[in-house]
């Protein structure tokens, strides 16, 4: 039995690339001008399920996630690079912004246990390969310069868009999100920008045989996809809202380029919710990871309560949910110490047809809560067993004390800390480390200056 799982296009549950071992995946990468917020973290996570469980049944996996770092619109009335507007209001320079949100993405993923990708191609970067291939589809009559110098995909040169989505060219009404306000000079309201003219834009520009621009968002997806995974992917996955427009219009460009279908299974992680609402920043409920770390929360607890709904569904986080996730955890590490020591891992036959069975991880959670209580089983098989699935669940379960990343309001007292002890203040610098006790860290004093650790 292989992973099989739901192609958003066919609407069926499909086996990813039978009779290959070598598995081409992509998954669409973060717009970095933000720090990624616990739902952009839950699409993420289940890029990495399915890399690990492909793993697990013995494949190979090559995998690709782009970087943003240039042509994601804010919106449909403002228009301006996503970058270039943060650039602007932090009062930097944009590829610093880019750089900035780029490392902390990275950072995340490292506290979340995602594997890396094979690479992480940055739109900056490729701007020569999407401007090969915007050119080869001018050439075969896919695309158009306007006469507002912007190069268009032509939609209707491509009779199964909408496959994904549903949304066929007629349905497609003009006035929709789809089309952006400064784009008078396409021939058909769904066309959109492959490349975008300069005009008054002075940053994050590049000459082009169409004049000084710079990309549109879906055509990056494309080129990188294509070249580097030498014209086929084998699984597609991103949340669900790119499933229209970016994901048609990718599935578009890269079928019109190579004549074939491009890729094989599109795959949608649905949307995370945060207290029973979307996250936005007017509501006031954008979580990132940092603010669970500041709780002195594991990470990986945000892992836990993620893989406890299936993918497919939508899900309400709440920091109950999160906080149980983590009593959890906790429990399971410790048993899995008191259980043993050894490293070995046992295939247990639930786990595995669950894991391949469209990713079902919360049936995989409730055996590992059935087998924690079974007094059948001795402790070294169920050691082996919770050490089986977390090669997929990556919740870190043979480390019984992690170290967590210092919550952010121990770094302010520990530095305050550090200057009372320059100052010789004594009185101040014990009273310090009394509250820091409280919180959970423990400080003590060396020769080479303060450290601490959890207490
Ligand atoms: P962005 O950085 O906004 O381009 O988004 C990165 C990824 O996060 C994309 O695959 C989005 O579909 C996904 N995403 C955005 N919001 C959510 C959410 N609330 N829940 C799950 N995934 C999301
Ligand atoms: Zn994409």
């Amino acid at each position: 039995m292989r992973l099989s799982m739901y192609d958003t296009a066919s609407r069926e549950v499909q086996e990813i690339a039978p009779g290959k071992d070598s598995i081409s995946m992509y998954c669409c990468g973060p717009t970095v001008y933000r720090d990624a917020h616990v739902g952009n973290l839950r699409t993420f996570i289940l890029s990495d399920l399915i890399q690990r469980t492909l793993k697990l049944q013995g494949s190979t996996v090559a995998l690709i996630q782009n970087i943003t770092d240039v042509g994601h619109m804010a919106d449909d009335v403002t228009v301006e690079d996503k970058v270039l507007q943060q650039a602007k209001k932090e009062n930097i320079d944009p590829f610093e912004i880019a750089r900035k949100y780029e490392a902390k993405f990275h950072h995340d993923l490292a506290l979340l246990n995602i594997e890396p990708a094979a690479k992480y191609p940055r739109a900056s970067e490729t701007i020569d390969l999407m401007q090969v291939m915007i050119s080869k589809l001018i050439k075969n009559s896919f695309a158009y310069v306007g006469s507002d110098s912007n190069v268009y995909f032509s939609v209707k040169s491509f009779a199964s868009y909408g496959a994904i989505s549903g949304n066929r060219i007629d349905s497609l009404q003009p006035g929709h999100r789809y089309e952006y306000l400064d784009e008078g000079g396409k021939l058909f309201h769904a066309d959109w920008a492959l490349w975008k003219s300069a005009g008054d834009r002075t940053q994050m520009i590049w000459d082009s045989p169409w004049g000084p621009g710079f990309p549109g968002w879906h055509i990056e997806c494309s080129a990188m996809s294509m070249d580097l995974l030498d014209n086929h992917v084998d699984i597609h996955v991103g949340g669900i809202d790119l499933r229209f427009p970016h994901h048609e219009n990718e599935r578009a460009q890269s079928n019109a380029m190579t004549q074939s279908e491009s890729v094989a299974l599109w795959v949608h992680g649905e949307h995370l919710l945060f207290e029973g609402r979307k996250m936005s920043k007017s509501a006031g409920n954008v979580i990132l990871l940092s603010d669970i770390t500041a709780r002195g929360i594991d990470p990986l607890a945000l892992r836990l309560v993620i893989q406890e709904n299936r993918y497919r569904s939508q899900m309400d986080l709440t920091w109950d949910s999160i906080e149980s996730a983590f009593i959890t955890l906790k429990r399971w590490r410790m048993k899995v110490e008191m259980w043993g020591s050894s490293l070995i891992v046992k295939k247990d036959e639930e786990i595995y047809e669950s894991f391949m069975n469209d990713l079902d991880t919360p049936r995989v959670i409730q055996r590992l809560r059935t087998l924690e209580r079974d007094l059948t089983i001795s402790d070294e098989i169920k050691r082996a067993i919770f050490l089986y699935a977390d090669q997929v669940l990556a919740l870190d379960m043979h480390v019984a004390k992690r170290l967590l990343a210092l919550p952010k309001n121990c770094e302010a007292l520990l530095e305050e800390r550090k200057i009372a002890r320059a100052n010789k203040d004594w009185a101040r610098s014990d009273a310090l480390r009394d509250e820091l006790g409280e919180l959970g860290i423990h400080v003590s004093d060396t020769s080479a200056g303060q450290e601490w650790d959890f207490a």
